[in-house]
């Protein structure tokens, strides 16, 4: 075992601080990669202060994680040292249940694990994330970066890239489609990109008029203000699909008027209870309302290289780990556009 540095909180109210933690020796399938880049979601946030129970500490958060690879056990066929690769929200899974054999681990029966507050099979206790200097993780949840692409701006593709790609792709966007999105933050913002990226004609739904001219750079074709019930009126029965990314409980009945017959809203976003639907509001146009999570290991390396391809990537601004804290409270006050990253040589150094 190695002993390493990283960053975390030692209960639901204490700030996130310098502390040491274990990783496990090379085994024959895994990859230890030395972490350059983090990038922080607000699900790292939401488990530091215990906002969907069940907490362990101390937690070390961190799943958007781009590194370097610095040694490869002896049955590892797909990187080698110095290969730039990222780990996203999965460390593991059982690989054997229905999900896990249709590359959707993401929905294990037996339960993915998490990179951080997952089982951790090898040393027991739960894993750690990438508020660290380097991990060890097997080689099937190792992903490969594009190295044309910003590897800093890289990182925040492997949680809210992937959690936006997947039901783009899931539910078949293409050349020509009318795509809104709605709710413009971390995950709404790689959502407008991915769609534009694909052909779609993105709409960018939201309620504050002063996002407008951002959601434009961002690749939106049009802006619609929610509140505005005119405008509202004009896209009535007009979207192929809305991917909803509205992090806390909102009303979906003005939203679902929007959509074309048989057409779908997708939830990303609150993993909460929203406020309640009007039958109506369905079956007048059989329309749906569906959720996603991220994305299986395959899909998420398909999203890679289409974002080499297309040459996307998050908007970053880069923090030092030692402004963690201050970085959280931006991100609770949504005062970021639209990603920190932590550039991990800070907490090397340190
Ligand atoms: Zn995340
Ligand atoms: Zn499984």
């Amino acid at each position: 075992m190695s002993n390493i540095k990283a960053y975390g909180a030692k209960d639901k109210d204490a700030d996130l601080k310098q502390i040491d933690i274990e990783r496990r020796e090379v085994k024959d399938k895994d990859v230890k990669i030395q972490i350059t880049y983090c990038g922080v979601c607000h699900s790292d946030i939401h488990t530091v202060r215990n906002d969907w129970g069940g907490g362990k500490y101390p937690v070390v958060p961190g799943h958007e994680i781009v590194g370097k690879v610095m040694e490869v056990g002896s049955k590892v066929s797909n990187f080698k040292e110095g290969d730039l690769v990222g780990v996203g929200c999965m460390v593991d899974s059982c690989r054997e249940c229905d999900p896990c054999k249709k590359d959707l681990e993401q929905f294990c029966e037996n339960g993915m694990v998490g990179t951080y507050n997952g089982k951790d099979k090898h040393l027991g206790g739960h894993t750690f994330g990438g508020y660290s200097e380097m991990i060890v993780v097997e080689e099937h949840f190792v992903l490969s970066i594009p190295e044309n692409l910003d590897a800093k701006a890289v990182a925040p593709l492997l949680c809210a890239g992937i959690t936006t790609y997947s039901p783009l792709r899931h539910w078949n966007v293409k050349e020509g489609d009318k795509v809104g999105v709605i709710g413009l933050g971390g995950l709404g913002h790689m959502g407008i990109k991915l769609a534009h990226a694909m052909g779609a004609k993105v709409v960018m739904i939201t309620t504050s008029p002063d996002k407008a001219e951002d959601a434009k750079r961002l690749g939106a074709d049009e802006v619609l203000i929610s509140k505005d019930q005119e405008e509202m009126k004009k896209h009535k029965n007009s979207f192929d699909l809305l991917l909803n990314t509205v992090p806390v409980s909102h009303d979906i009945n003005p939203y679902l008027a929007l959509l074309k017959i048989d057409s779908t809203m997708v939830m990303v976003g609150a993993i909460e209870p929203l406020e309640p639907m009007h039958g109506g509001s369905l079956i007048m146009g059989r329309k749906r309302v569906a959720g996603s999570l991220i994305g299986g290991i395959k899909e998420t390396q398909e999203m890679l290289d289409f974002c080499g391809k297309h040459n996307v990537v998050s908007d970053v601004e880069m923090i030092d780990i030692q402004n963690i804290n201050t970085a959280y409270e931006r991100v609770v006050n949504s005062d970021v556009k639209y990603r920190f990253v932590i550039d991990m040589e800070s907490l090397r150094t340190a």
